[in-house]
This record gives C-alpha cells, structure tokens and sequence, in this order.
C-alpha cells in the first residue's frame, strides 16, 4: 500500500490517504461483508474489512442467542414470495447461493444445520458464536485483514473513505468498496444507519428507516404493564382484519412483542399509516368454538354452585376462576381484565365466550426502531445495478440490511444479507478485474 502526501501537509492538511491497488474494501463486518469477503477472496481479490465496533458481527451474534434461525427449508418458490416486492431483485443472489447452499457452507465450516419442526433451519450448536469463529478463522487465513475500532464517516472531496479511529482521522482509496453496514435497529450492536446522510449526497435514493418484525404499543395500566411485563401470551390467535397468526407473544412494558406480532408487523406498519390506531383480535381460545367454550364455562358455572341453597340468590364464581377454568392462564386472565370493557362478572357463558375469542387490543405505535429485529428502508433499489453497484459509483458495492427490501423472521433475513453479501462481492470482484485489464 502506498501513503499518498498532500502537496504541502501544514498543521491543518488533510491527513495523508492510504492508497489501496488492487484491494476492495469492505465495511461493515457483518455476515452481508463477511460474505462479499469470503467471494472476492476466493476470486483472489485482496480485501481490508473496516468494522467501526471494538469486534465484528455483534447482530449476528444477539441473533443466536435465542437460537440462530439461519435460513428455511421450504421450496425456493415459496421462500423468495417472503420478500414480497423486493423479490425481483433478490430473486438472483439468492437463486445463486440458496438454503441448500447455505446449509452446505455451514457444514463446511464445521456448523451442521438441522430442520426445526415449523421448517425453519438452525445450527446444531443454535448459537452464532461457533459459525462467526470458524468464518472469521477461514477469512484471516484466507489473507483478509480486519481493521475494528474503523468508524467510516462518509467520503473526502477526492472520493477517499474517511474513518475515525482511536488514533484520529484516516483515509484510505481502495480500488472498490463493498457497503454493509447494516440497517438501523439495535443501534447499540454497530448498525445504526447515520450512513444515509453520506449516500444521499453522494446521490443514491434514501428510502426512510422503518422498524419491522418489531413490537408494537398498546399502552397498558400502570398495575397491569408491572405485573405481567415479560409474561407470555400462549395459543393466541391474533388477527388484524382477515390476517391472523396463531403463536405466541411477550407482554412488555408498553405493549406486546415476540413471533405472533412480529409476523404481522409489517401489516400493522403500513394499516398505522392510514390511521390512528389499529385494532388486533386475540383469540385467547383458539382451539375451541364459541359454543364449545360457553358450554365449557355454563358446566363449570355449574359446578360451582351446588351449594347454594334452596331460594337463595345464585352467585357465579369469580371471572378468574371462571377465565381459568376456561383454560386461560394467569397472563391471558390479566389480559382479559385489562381490555375487556364489560362487565364480565356478569356476562352469560356464551357472551363471555364471545369476548375470549374477540378481545380487541387497540395498537397505538409500532415499538421503537432500536428494539426492531430488522428494518425495511434503505438505499432503494432504483440506485442499485443488478451487479450491486451504485448507479452513482460504479466502484461503490451495497448488500444486506442497508439495502431497501423486508422479510418475515423464519430465516429469509440471514439467508438474503449472506446472499446479496456474496453478489456484491462477486461484483466488485468483476470490478476490480477490469479495471486491472484496462489499466495494463
Ligand atoms: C435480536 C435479533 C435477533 C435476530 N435473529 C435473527 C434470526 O434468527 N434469523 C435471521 O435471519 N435474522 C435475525 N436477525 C436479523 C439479522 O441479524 C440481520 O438481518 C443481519 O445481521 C443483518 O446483516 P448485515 O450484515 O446487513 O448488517 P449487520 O449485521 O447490522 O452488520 C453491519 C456491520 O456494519 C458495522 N457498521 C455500521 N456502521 C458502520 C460505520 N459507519 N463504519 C464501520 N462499520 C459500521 C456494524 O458495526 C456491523 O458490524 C436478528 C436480529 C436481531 C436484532
């Protein structure tokens, strides 16, 4: 690598841009960046990784702490509708390095995946630590170099990437970038998105950072918010119109979160953009019907008075009692007391069952970017070549997250930023190759 003197380097010159031939650089050490690494490696193309946190992958590796769901088992046809409108554009990374392959390519580093029972693939390990230590060995080996605590603060007038590090300001000109810096959820884990601002003057088109697979708000009582956040909404059915999902969610202290919600987030997203809140259903029955469950509680209403005296006032049981012998358990009974708004007590075993299998929540916002799983938005697609380039910058490379597309959680996140990651690798690779043709 060459060092670069500006003509006179007095007290307030720039300081001096560290010339890169013939290497592509890599920013963001994410899996998107890790896998344009692994590509232009293989392609024999020399590659620095800048990485602005003390160590790389930190996403990745909150990803596997409650199980790294790495891609899905379902026929392609089926996987890439999970991208909805940005499946045109994905369709060719991912066709090019699909589950199969992904799966293949965990093996080879030593991670065998299995198949969980909803179809959706994890390490036998379930943890990322594993995988991201064996990648990380193989790329080193490979002769990539990773330079951490490099926090790329956007472009010099020369086209120089400029970096705060722990020893000041640096530049570098590499022969190409690839960009993988992620979205703009969990800001504390690196991606934080303030990349945006230096790609819109650089020309490409921002489209605005949303939260996706994310919670939303309800805003609960304060007593019901302390006492049940972090309880577990089981067997639920909630649906939002004529979309439902059955699974689970997590009470927070605002509102819900987890599987169920997440999977109809994107829904709720674009509903609370029309309007000012949104109404979800919760089926807290779902396994039984209406009339199964009124007869289930009139039997246990039943039950409950035998001693009640002759002429004397029958009294039912508590709700409580009445919601658990139902089946509800203590989360879902305080639900049913924090959003039913009839008198419940009083209410006939078949209106009662009416509102276990039709209690409205009332969503408010969706919950904050910073505790989203992904985010859509990004740099659109219009600015973006089908090699992964930038229309602006043919020597300028964007993949994973950063990019403009969303999909549900199940593993299409993982699968799409490794796949564009490769893409963009493989791109920059070409690049770079005939750049060196046509300079020689
Ligand atoms: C709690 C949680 C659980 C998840 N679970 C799953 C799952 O099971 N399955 C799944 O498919 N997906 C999951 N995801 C999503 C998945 O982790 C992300 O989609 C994926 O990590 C995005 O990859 P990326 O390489 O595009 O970006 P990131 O992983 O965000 O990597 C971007 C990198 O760029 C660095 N960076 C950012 N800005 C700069 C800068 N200016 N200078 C230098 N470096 C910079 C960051 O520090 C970071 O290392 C989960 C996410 C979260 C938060």
């Amino acid at each position: 690598m060459v060092l670069a003197a500006p003509q006179s380097a007095g007290p307030d010159a720039p300081p001096l841009t560290e010339r890169m031939e013939g290497v592509v650089a890599i920013i963001g050490a994410g899996p998107a960046g890790l896998a344009a690494a692994e590509v232009l490696l293989e392609a024999g193309t020399p590659v620095r990784i800048f990485e602005g946190m003390p160590t790389p992958a930190r996403k990745f590796l909150m990803a596997g702490r409650g199980g790294l769901n790495i891609t899905h088992s379902e026929p392609l046809e089926q996987f890439l509708g999970r991208y909805g409108s940005a499946r045109r554009r994905l369709e060719e990374a991912i066709a090019d390095f699909p589950p199969e392959r992904l799966q293949a390519w965990c093996a080879d580093l030593g991670q065998e995946t299995f198949v969980g029972t909803s179809g959706r693939v994890f390490p036998k390990a379930m943890k990322s630590s594993p995988l991201l230590r064996a990648w990380l060995s193989r790329l080193l080996a490979m002769g990539a170099q990773l330079s951490s605590r490099h926090l790329w603060k956007g472009w010099s007038e020369d086209g120089s990437l400029i970096f705060m590090t722990r020893d000041g300001e640096r530049r570098f000109k590499p022969s190409a970038t690839v960009f993988a810096l992620g979205g703009a959820s969990w800001p504390r884990l690196g991606a934080d998105g303030s990349w945006s601002e230096s790609f819109a003057r650089k020309g490409a088109t921002i489209t605005p950072f949303e939260p996706t697979n994310c919670g939303v708000r309800v805003g609960w009582s304060e007593p019901f918010s302390l006492r049940f956040a972090g309880q577990a909404v089981k067997s639920t059915r909630f649906s939002i119109g004529e979309t439902s999902v059955r699974g689970e969610a997590i009470v927070t202290a605002e509102g819900l979160e987890g599987g169920a919600i997440y999977s109809l987030s994107s829904h709720i997203r674009k509903l609370l953009k029309q309007t000012d809140g949104v109404t979800m259903i919760l089926d807290l029955a779902p396994d039984l019907t209406a009339d199964r469950l009124a007869d289930r509680l009139w039997r246990s209403d039943q039950r409950s008075q035998p001693q009640s005296l002759p002429g004397s006032r029958k009294s039912r049981p508590s709700l409580a009692n009445r919601l658990r012998r139902a089946g509800l358990n203590d989360t879902a009974v305080g639900l049913f007391r924090e959003l039913s708004r009839a008198q419940p007590q009083s209410l006939s075993p078949s209106d009662l069952a009416d509102c276990i299998k039709r209690l409205p929540v009332r969503i408010v916002s969706m919950a904050p970017i910073d505790r989203a799983i992904s985010t859509a938005g990004g740099i659109a697609w219009t600015s973006i070549r089908n090699n992964y380039s930038l229309n602006c910058d043919p020597g300028v490379f964007v993949c994973g997250e950063m990019i403009d597309w969303e999909a549900p959680t199940g593993g299409y996140l993982l699968q799409a930023c490794i796949a564009t990651g490769r893409a963009a690798g493989r791109g920059a690779a070409t690049f770079v190759r005939s750049r060196s043709f046509a300079d020689a």
